[in-house]
């Protein structure tokens, strides 16, 4: 009688067996060797391939953001800068003249909205390495509400499924950096729970030290393990909006424009976009302590998003929302069609609202609820979205669904 080569089974001990040129194999050992190429690729995965990011220059680094983020073309060059010379210290020879490349952190300063968390986002997918986003302002000092300064890497921890050596090459993104930002110059007369203190805490994984991370968090298990991690290689990228810096921009270029070329200084400087000319002094007026801001060397700008930007959001990225829809409404067999004129009165909706690009997807949710319900059983096999038809949901919507958005 036929028996499974693997294990021995015969054919009426087994659910299933399958013939291949000399032998059988049986229905429990394909699941089984289906387990063990799994893990064997999940594995292969998780391991870091320092070669293949070397083969990845600046150029190459931002050809790929450029595939995921509109615009913002002075960020993605510092951004493929930094990355690569990170990468490259992660291969480091520490050799005879012992010079050592220093970390490269990163800080974003520009409106909220305009792709700080999708360029950090976009890097860690193109890098394979675990990747984790944090809120600045749910973090306190130990000892007070709110989480610990080490949570985040805890989150970290998380994204790599505990694998410590993946997380101590990974990246963590921590967003609203300026809302733990000094409030005034005065440097705490009262303690300042939320400020400075937390940007005290940041200051050692910033640098790179080894820090003892409650595996699963918080405060609530006392009695888990520490497991601990060194911060030396993982990449922290930092975004804020930093609402009013341009005055404190302003305010130090008046001051530096005196003497011999005052005037033509003064009239070549693009008072329209003063956020290109930020530099690390305006972080310190606006309350970031001098260390913080030493330990985050790659300072970038973002620009904030014109109407033609979000209208090649809509359509360009690959993971774009109108490409969304088409693949959404394929799956039905309908062919869909966005006209030129409802995405312009999409991005006016978002401009007219202030919603900028976060809020592109629920206007089209908005838009698109009638249609997905509708279409899948009425049989029609194209379908065109027109002015005329977005402007008439939107309105009957209201506005003040898309304002609660
Ligand atoms: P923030 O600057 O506040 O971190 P995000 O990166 O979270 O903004 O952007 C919010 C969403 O808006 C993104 O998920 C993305 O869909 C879209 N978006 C924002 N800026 C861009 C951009 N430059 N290119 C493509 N999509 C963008």
């Amino acid at each position: 009688m036929d028996k499974c080569s693997f294990c021995g089974r015969k054919k009426n001990e087994v659910e299933l067996l399958i013939a291949g040129m000399d032998g059988h194999i049986c229905d429990r050992c394909i699941e089984q060797a289906h387990n063990i190429v799994e893990e064997e690729l999940k594995s292969k995965g998780d391991t870091f391939d320092l070669k293949s990011i070397e083969l990845m220059k600046p150029a190459q680094i931002k050809e790929f953001l450029d595939k995921y983020v509109i615009g913002q073309n002075h960020a993605k060059k510092i951004l493929s800068v930094a990355v690569y010379n990170h990468y490259k210290r992660l291969g480091q020879v520490i050799d005879d003249d012992e010079t050592e490349i220093e970390k490269s952190n990163i800080i974003m300063v520009g409106p909220t909205g305009t792709g700080k968390t999708l360029l950090a986002r976009t890097i860690a997918r193109m890098l394979h390495v675990p990747f984790t986003i944090v809120d600045a302002t749910v973090l306190t000092e130990a000892g007070y509400v709110g989480e610990d300064i080490e949570s985040l890497l805890t989150r970290l921890l998380q994204a790599a499924d505990y694998n410590v050596e993946a997380a101590e090459r990974g990246i963590v993104f921590i967003d609203e950096i300026d809302k733990i930002a000094r409030k005034g110059d005065n440097p705490s007369i009262t303690r300042d729970v939320s400020g400075e203190g937390v940007q005290q805490g940041l200051l050692k994984l910033l640098e790179g030290s080894v820090v003892n991370v409650p595996p699963q968090g918080g405060r609530k298990h006392p009695e888990q393990k520490m497991i601990p991690v060194n911060t030396k290689n993982i990449l922290f990228m930092c975004g804020g909006a930093f609402d009013g810096i341009e005055r404190k921009i302003s305010q130090r270029m008046n001051a530096q424009v005196v003497g011999f070329n005052a005037v033509e200084h003064a009239s070549s400087i693009d008072r329209e976009n003063l956020m290109q000319y930020i530099a690390p002094m305006d972080l310190k007026s606006f309350g970031l302590i001098p260390e913080i801001i030493g330990r985050l060397p790659v300072l970038t700008y973002l620009d904030p998003l014109e109407p033609a930007t979000l209208k090649r959001i809509l359509t360009e990225p690959k993971n774009a929302i109108v490409k969304q829809y088409n693949k959404l409404f394929k799956i039905d067999g309908i062919e869909l069609k966005f006209t030129d004129e409802a995405l312009d009165y999409i991005v006016n909706v978002a401009v007219e609202y202030k919603l900028g690009a976060r809020g592109l997807r629920s206007i089209c949710e908005t838009i698109m609820t009638d249609a997905m319900f509708e279409l899948p059983s009425n049989g029609k096999k194209t379908f065109e979205v027109n002015r005329k038809y977005t402007s008439e949901k939107i309105e009957k919507a209201g506005m003040a669904l898309l304002k609660a958005s």
